[in-house]
Order: structure tokens, then C-alpha cells, then sequence
């Protein structure tokens, strides 16, 4: 009893100690945006809740939207958006790629598995007319954190509530060896304690106590100074908490952070062109309309709500809110008006850089430079940790030019080898694996041929199906930097061009591209090809290289699937 008492007495202390501060309830300013949250796992993948019980657990939590992102390839289709308790509940898909994991919403069905790497899947969803989010790009997770910061990605999660935990477990688990890590391994610990014991009393302001923000800034920053990048935020509700790193192995995982806690610690608020009309059709297209183009602020409801932010950018041109692009046209002026409650501070950024004096007032104007990518932070510096309370969009104060294309180098070349002689198969066979098929053909065409690669990869489970078209090159690739090829597919595919090296120094180097019923030209670098597994170097050694080929496999066709490719010209150049 002894034993029991002094138990009780020690978690009653901790938990007085370590409980964060209530919620303020802050002075409502409605501000005409629409609460909801993004990035929520249903028991179709790794959440443990049903659509109807996670739509009633945010209507409880007043939300207006949910988007469900269970795990995915994108080959299921979307549930159609719907009414749920009064909430509209969207269906997006969270895809892995070999890069992090990649949100896709706004988007039918893709005709084949997306994935692979970073770059890929995102061209596959802008390609779909989906709109793309990073996932927790900061994770300490190596195999879920985003590796690729040069992929045009349509938004960036700046807050994901999943990552603000284990990263402090991270922390608390990070080897003991260097002096200085030491101490802050304990107060992580302490932390992780502290949030357990307080997590019963106070569930929402203890999600958002370990919430960490400003991690990906300078990385959104970069990306958004070329094109739009819209900051989000999201909730990765799951409503159980795996204990094993197998997020499917559900006999050690516990069943928090309930739905409702997750969703009472951060919202995304839209600013909608038109109100909602209790059509979910017709509102998930108004919804999706206003969030792809940034209307949209980040809060953090466990620290205050309902909070309230309003920003105009105006020029000698015009007016910008939040996603918008402005002209420019001499000194920008912003006006910020929120419901900050005293002692918190609005911090007025340029892309990665604070610029002018931090505001203490509720409605201010500030004095900006002709051009910049203006956005708005505030921060509850009254209490610790300091954290973004609230985090606007940026407007983007700069010529539409500015906004740069992707487009890479240009493909004037001259040609070194020729790899089909557009006549005869010399030189070319296929590969696969003991299970699939797969054979090459010359197809004769007006003034020529055309080579012809047909595939079936075996059904059933994965067995490493694999199919090749190949051609060999005794002598290296060099010295050409790049291949040159005419491809189209039968059905919409991807198909990865790869270098593949000999002798004892074998190894691959990929890069994959999209093929359908319309003939693309399509120029490869070779310094632009990815390792595949473990390789010698990151680039392939071009005169090592003794294979090139067009491999069909499982990263983005399914099993039991055959096809047709056709490569009309192919050739080595520089
Ligand atoms: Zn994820
Ligand atoms: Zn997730």
C-alpha cells in the first residue's frame, strides 16, 4: 500500500508539474475561413477508425473537412467526397516513394502503381491532376523523411503531428556517446514522461506541447522562390501509437492519440471564394479550388482558438492575399489583422529571412520591400516552448516569369552511336525473370522499323517479376552524356531506362519515364540516373557500362499485367 501510495503521489506530481497550459479562448473575429484537417488515417490502412466515427469525432472537435490520406499505390479508386456528420470528407492516398512518402488528393484512380522515386511519383500525380503534398518532410525517420528538395512539389506539411512526437523520441533514444547529447537526451525523455502523464488531463495542448515548428522552412523556402508552394499542415491521425517500428504491427501499438485530440490541436483554415453549400460534390471542388491556391493558414488550436488572420499585400498595382502573385509595382505594404492574445508576437517573413521589427499589436501595417515571398507567423512567445500559433501562405510579390519552369538542359546534341539502326534487331534481346515473359520483335514501318518489346510479368505474389528489353554496348558509353529515344506504350506505364555495368563491378543506374499510345521523345542524362540498390558511384562509370535497358517491374506495373512497347529511334549522343 506503501508502494501504491507513494506511486500515486509521485504521478499526481508529475503531472502537476509537467500538465501544459489550458487552451486560451481567445475573442472569436470570424474571419470567414472554414476549419478542417488534412492527412488522416482510416482502419483501411493504419488508423484504427471508421470514415463515419473519425467524421463525428471531427464535427465534435468543429471541424468542417476532413481528407482521409490512407496508405496507397493510387490504383484503388477515391471514395466520391461526401457528408459526414455534417463534416465533408475527401479521399486522398498517401504513396511511399523511395524518397518519403508523397499525399496525392484531388485525384481519380491511377492506371498503374505509383512509386519509385520522389520525382516520378510527383509527375505521375501532377500528370493525374492531383495536387501534391510532402508528408512529413522532417521526420527522423531516414526511410520516411523527404530526401528529394528538388522535385516540384505542389505543398510541404510544415507541421505534422505524428513527427512532433517521434522526434522527440528520437531524441530521447539518440546514442549516449557525445557529451552534449547526453543531457539533451534526458530532457527529451523527461519530456516524452511528462506528455504520458499529462496526456490524460490535457490531451490537445499536450499533442501540440511537443509540437515543433519551423523545421522545413529554409526547404520550403528555397522551393517556393522559383514557383507556388502551398504550406500545410498535417494531422497523420492514426488514433493509435506504434510501439514497433512496422507501422502494420498493431499487437504493440496504443490507442492514442484518440481522432478527437488530434484534431482539437491543429486545423488548416480555408478562405473559400463561396460559401459551402452542403453539396459535397460541388464543395470538395470549392474546397480543393481554394487550397491548391494557398488560401489557406496553418493554427495551432491547443495553444488558443478559434483564431482569427487576415493579410493583404497591396503595391501601386493592386492587392495580394495569402497564395496569391502580385505584380510588382514599387513598396509593398501588408496588413495583418488577427486575435493574437497579448504577449504573442507576429513575425513578418521574406521566404527564410525575418525582416522588420516583430509586431505586438493585434492590426498593424508593415512597410515591405517591391518584391518577396511575404508571409506571416504568430508565435505564443508568452509561453515555452515558442511555436507558431498561427502560419499564413505567402503572397508572392514578383513577375510571373519569375515562377521558373522545371525545364533542364537543352537537348541539342550531336549523335555518337546509333543504338537501333532502324532496320534490323542487331544487337537487342530481352531478360526476365523465371516467371514472366518477354520477347522483341522488329515491326516494319513507313521507311523503316521499329522495334517492338512485349512483357508479362507473372501474377499472383511478388516474386522480383521482372521483364527487359536490352541492348548491348561492349564499349562503355562513352563518350555520350545522354540517350535519345522514341517510346510509346500500349497502356499508360513507366518504364525505367537503365545503364547496367560488368565484370565484377556490376551495378545499375536508373532513371524512369512515362510511355502511353502517344509517341514521346524522351532525353536521359546519364548524370541524371539514380543508383539502383548499392552501386561503386552515384553516376554510372559510362565506360564500364555494357548494357542499357528498358526494364518493365513491379515499382509501377502489377503483376499479371502484359503489354507492348515500341522504341522507334535510340541513340547515344552528347
Ligand atoms: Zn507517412
Ligand atoms: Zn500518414
Amino acid at each position: 500500500m506503501l508502494v501504491t501510495a507513494a506511486l500515486v503521489a509521485a504521478v499526481a506530481i508529475l503531472v502537476s508539474v509537467s500538465l501544459p497550459p489550458k487552451r486560451l479562448a481567445v475573442t472569436p473575429q470570424p474571419d470567414g475561413t472554414v476549419p478542417g484537417i488534412l492527412h488522416v488515417h482510416t482502419k483501411e490502412s493504419d488508423g484504427i477508425g471508421g470514415p463515419d466515427e473519425i467524421a463525428a469525432a471531427a464535427a465534435r472537435a468543429g471541424l468542417k473537412f476532413v481528407v482521409f490520406t490512407d496508405h496507397g499505390d493510387a490504383t484503388g479508386e477515391p471514395d466520391p467526397p461526401a457528408y459526414r456528420s455534417g463534416v465533408l470528407c475527401l479521399d486522398g492516398v498517401e504513396i511511399s516513394t523511395t524518397g518519403g512518402h508523397y499525399i496525392a488528393i484531388d485525384m481519380p484512380k491511377a492506371p498503374y502503381p505509383l512509386g519509385g522515386e520522389p520525382r516520378d511519383v510527383a509527375e505521375d500525380v501532377r500528370r493525374l491532376g492531383g495536387f501534391g503534398i510532402v508528408a512529413h518532410p522532417d521526420s527522423p525517420k531516414p526511410q520516411l523523411r523527404w530526401n528529394d528538395w528538388s522535385v516540384p512539389v505542389d505543398a510541404v506539411e510544415i507541421v505534422n503531428l505524428d513527427t512532433s512526437w517521434r522526434q522527440w523520441a528520437h531524441q530521447a533514444n539518440a546514442p549516449a556517446d557525445p557529451a552534449s547529447a547526453g543531457s539533451q537526451r534526458w530532457s527529451a525523455r523527461r519530456r516524452l514522461l511528462a506528455a504520458l502523464a499529462a496526456y490524460p488531463f490535457r490531451p490537445a495542448e499536450t499533442i501540440g506541447s511537443l509540437v515543433q515548428t519551423g523545421g522545413v522552412v529554409p526547404q520550403w523556402a528555397a522551393l517556393a522562390a522559383g514557383r507556388r508552394v502551398v504550406m500545410l499542415a498535417g494531422a497523420d491521425a492514426h488514433a493509435r501509437l506504434g510501439l514497433r517500428a512496422d507501422p502494420a504491427d498493431s499487437a504493440w501499438a496504443l490507442p492514442f492519440p484518440a481522432y478527437h485530440s488530434s484534431f482539437r490541436t491543429m486545423s488548416v483554415r480555408v478562405a473559400l471564394e463561396e460559401p459551402l453549400t452542403g453539396n459535397a460534390d460541388a464543395d470538395a471542388a470549392r474546397l480543393m479550388r481554394a487550397i491548391r491556391a494557398g488560401h489557406v493558414y496553418t493554427a495551432l488550436d491547443s495553444v488558443a482558438t478559434p483564431p482569427s488572420l487576415d493579410v493583404v499585400a497591396s503595391n501601386a498595382g493592386g492587392t495580394g492575399r495569402p497564395g496569391d502573385q502580385l505584380a510588382p509595382a514599387g513598396p509593398v505594404s501588408l496588413h495583418v489583422r488577427s486575435n493574437a492574445p497579448a504577449g504573442f508576437t507576429t513575425v513578418v517573413w521574406n521566404g527564410a529571412n525575418r525582416v522588420g521589427a516583430d509586431h505586438h499589436e493585434q492590426d498593424f501595417t508593415a512597410a515591405l520591400e517591391d518584391t518577396g515571398v511575404y508571409w506571416v507567423e504568430v508565435r505564443s512567445s508568452d509561453r515555452a516552448p515558442d511555436v507558431a500559433w498561427l502560419t499564413s501562405n505567402p503572397v508572392y510579390v514578383r513577375d510571373a516569369s519569375v515562377a521558373a519552369s522545371d525545364a533542364r538542359r537543352s537537348p541539342a546534341a550531336t549523335t555518337t552511336q546509333a543504338l537501333f539502326d532502324g532496320r534490323s534487331g542487331a544487337g537487342w534481346r530481352v531478360e526476365h525473370d523465371p516467371t514472366s515473359l518477354a520477347a522483341i520483335d522488329v515491326a516494319p514501318i513507313v521507311g523503316g522499323a521499329e522495334l517492338r518489346f512485349r512483357f508479362g510479368l507473372s501474377g499472383g505474389s511478388l516474386v522480383g517479376q521482372v521483364a527487359a528489353l536490352v541492348v548491348d554496348t561492349p564499349n562503355g558509353v562513352a563518350p555520350a552524356d545522354r540517350v535519345m529515344f522514341t517510346i510509346r506504350a500500349e497502356q499508360p506505364m513507366r518504364v525505367s531506362v537503365q545503364l547496367r555495368t560488368g565484370g565484377g563491378v556490376s551495378g545499375r543506374w536508373a532513371r524512369s519515364v512515362y510511355a502511353d499510345a502517344t509517341e514521346q521523345e524522351h532525353t536521359i542524362f546519364f548524370d541524371d540516373m539514380r543508383p539502383v540498390g548499392q552501386t561503386i558511384t552515384p553516376v554510372p562509370p559510362r565506360a564500364e557500362v555494357r548494357n542499357m535497358m528498358f526494364v518493365v517491374d513491379t515499382i509501377n506495373t502489377r503483376p499479371g499485367i502484359s503489354g507492348r512497347i515500341w522504341i522507334k529511334q535510340a541513340v547515344l549522343a552528347k
